[in-house]
Order: C-alpha cells, then structure tokens, then sequence
C-alpha cells in the first residue's frame, strides 16, 4: 500500500509522521503549481469549488509516482464536502486511475467506522503504536501551527526581505526530520532560537484577520501566498483558524478547548447567522467580530469562487463590518484568478487601512473597541 493524501499547507508533515512510525509508505504529491492545478480543472467539473480540483491534480500527480490508496477526510452538513471524495472518486474511475479511496468522516457522523477505517489503514497495528504515531503526528501539528504564528509575527518585522522565509524553510525541514518526541522537542529549540535571533523592526505593525474557507486560508497555493505578500508589505496577519484546529474538529475528537472557542464563535455570529451553513461560513462571521473586538485594522475574508457556505458569509459581512466599525474585504478564488489581480487589491486595503488608522490617530479616535 502507497498512500497519498490531498496536499493543504503543512498538512503533508504530521500525516508522513504519522504513517512514517507506523512504517506504512507514503506518497507526497508533489507542491501544488499551475500544472497541478490545470491538471485538476481539467478533469473535474467547471463549478466544482477550487479545492475539489486541486485535490484532483493532487492525486493525479500522486499516481504518477506509484501512489494507489487515498486517504481524504469526508464531511457532513449542508456544503458540497459531504460528496467531495465520491465525485473525486468518479472522475478518477472515469479517467480509469485506479486507487482505492479510504474516507475519513468527522467523528459527529461516524466515530466508530472512522476509527476503524482509519486502524485498517494501519495495517491492523497494535493500539500502543498507533498512539505513538499519533502523539508525534499531533506535536507535530502542534508546531507547525507556532511556527505559523512565529512566521507572521516577524515577517511584517523583518529588516532584510527573504529573511523570515528562510528560517521557516528551516524550521518546516527540522520538523519534518524529527522521528521522535525528543527530536521534535529539540527541533522546538532551534526554531525558537533562530527566531530570536532574528533583527526585527521595532514597532507595531498593522494587525489584520484572515477569515474564510479552511483549504484557501490554509493552502499558500489557492491563496496566491497571500500571507506571505501581506507580512511583506508590513501587515501581521492571524488566521481565524489554524491546521491543528481542523483536525482536532473535523477529523478527530472535539477537545474542550475547541468546543468552548468553537462556542464563543458561534455566540457571536448569532445575531447574524443563527446555524450552521456548512464549511466555515458560521465562523467567518463570529471571527470577523472577534478580530472587531481585538482591536484589529481590517479582515480578509477568502473563499473559492462557488463556495456556498463563504457566499452565505459574504452577504452579512458588509453588516458586521458596518455594526462593527471594521473593514472587511471579500476576495474569492478560483484557477483563473491572476495573482497580479489579487495583490493589487490588498495593496489598496492595506493602504486605505493606514490612512484611516492615521486619521482616526489625527483626531484622536479611540480604536475600534467595542463592548458588546
Ligand atoms: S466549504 Fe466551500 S469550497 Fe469547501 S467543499 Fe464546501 S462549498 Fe466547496
């Protein structure tokens, strides 16, 4: 058995951990170009979201390289995930790729039959190993999503351009090359060492919020590595939701921690939105009016271009942002998208943000605090 998955930021690092200790070969589609991307948006249906077609070229890369499992995780609720792996599973069948597909529902749908689907995939190992390939998957996670708020905090700091990314390079290959816990703890060391020894500009940097569909927030590539462009131009940037997040609520059991933030989200999009509409919708609007709260300059809100649950979001954002004295820009994806497009429209927000942090400096305004 070969494994494959569909690649989504650093996602790729803890699943090899994982199937690495567990001593199954895995199969890494290679870092998603415009080839990957043509290759998926051929073969897949035209309004399919980006991801869905992503994930295609993912799989077609893989199979190239000798891959022939799959494992993708499934989804419940209102949105198009529900059916995502079966239509992916149709269009490889169709193209006569042959791979078998193992689908991991969230727990809220079927614990038992993912647990058991996800011990067959192991080859039936003994429930001590799969514990530790699963506490090293998850510190793994863990770090990886530090590192990430590391990354933002020093890029919009940086002296010399190109010097943040080449610690996170760094750091992503540390990580990656940890086999044990020890190894990660000390991986953990350097990484932290490296970033402190980082020259950063002193003072406070523009905060903004990144809020929308999980897949476009995280993966660099959908995004047009629009992390990367914002902490360039000086913006700090803080994801709504991170990769240890997703898959602690939608592949595995719901910790306290999450269930008690997940609530307080969902309070606060109450009075806009009052349940789920699939995907993340429900949370772009609960964490816009948070990151309102905290005091941030704006919000990014991202999704594909077709994503139903982030065009929910997107209708009762302009409210939030006008209740909530907050700005707010709507930016939506799909494989046509150019990255010159994009980046020039959030040079314009970021510009219209300083001139209104400085008027509202000028006339002395307090910030945006809010006390509902
Ligand atoms: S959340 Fe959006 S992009 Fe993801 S499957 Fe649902 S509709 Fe598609």
């Amino acid at each position: 058995m070969k494994v494959t998955f569909p690649r989504m930021g650093t996602l790729e690092i803890p699943l090899r951990a994982f199937f690495n200790t567990l001593g199954i070969k895995v199969i890494v589609p290679p870092p998603i170009t415009d080839k990957t991307i043509s290759l998926g948006a051929r073969y897949a249906p035209e309004f399919a979201c980006l991801p869905l077609k992503i994930n295609v070229g993912n799989y077609l890369e893989a199979y190239e390289m000798g891959a022939n499992t799959i494992l993708m995780a499934g989804g419940i609720g209102p949105c198009r995930f529900g059916y995502y792996a079966q239509v992916q599973q149709e269009i490889l069948a169709d193209l006569g790729v042959n791979y078998q597909m193992v689908l991991l529902e969230p727990p809220r749908g079927h614990l038992w039959e993912t647990l058991g689907r996800l011990w067959e995939l192991t080859g039936r190992a003994s429930p001590a190993r799969i514990f530790r390939a699963g506490r090293l998957t998850w510190a793994k996670l863990k770090l990886l999503d530090e590192l990430e708020r590391l990354t933002a905090k020093s890029r919009c700091r940086e002296k010399n351009r190109g010097q943040v990314g080449g610690v996170y390079r760094r750091a992503l290959a540390w990580i990656d090359a940890a086999a044990t816990l020890k190894e990660l703890a000390r991986a953990e060391g350097k990484i932290k060492g490296a970033f402190g020894a980082l020259e950063l500009k002193a003072g406070t940097p523009l905060r903004v919020g990144l809020v929308g569909e999980i897949y476009t927030v995280l993966e660099p590539a959908a995004n047009l590595y629009l992390e990367k462009f914002l902490g360039e131009l000086g913006v700090e940037v803080e994801r709504g939701i991170y990769l240890s997040d997703w898959v602690t609520s939608h592949l595995f059991l719901d910790t306290l921690r999450l269930r008690r933030e997940q609530r307080a989200v969902e309070k606060l999009a109450q009075p806009y939105l009052g349940h789920s509409v699939g995907g993340h919708g429900l949370e772009s609007i609960g964490h816009s009016i948070q990151y309102a709260r905290r005091g941030f300059a704006g919000v990014i809100h991202i999704g594909p271009l077709t994503c139903m649950p982030e065009i929910v979001a997107k209708t009762i954002l302009p409210v939030v942002s006008r209740e909530w004295d907050i700005p707010i820009l709507s930016l939506f994806l799909d494989e046509h998208t150019g990255e010159a497009g994009i980046h020039t429209r959030l040079e314009a927000f970021v510009e219209m943000l300083r001139a209104r942090n400085s008027f509202n400096q000028q006339l002395s305004l307090p910030g945006p605090a809010h006390s509902r």
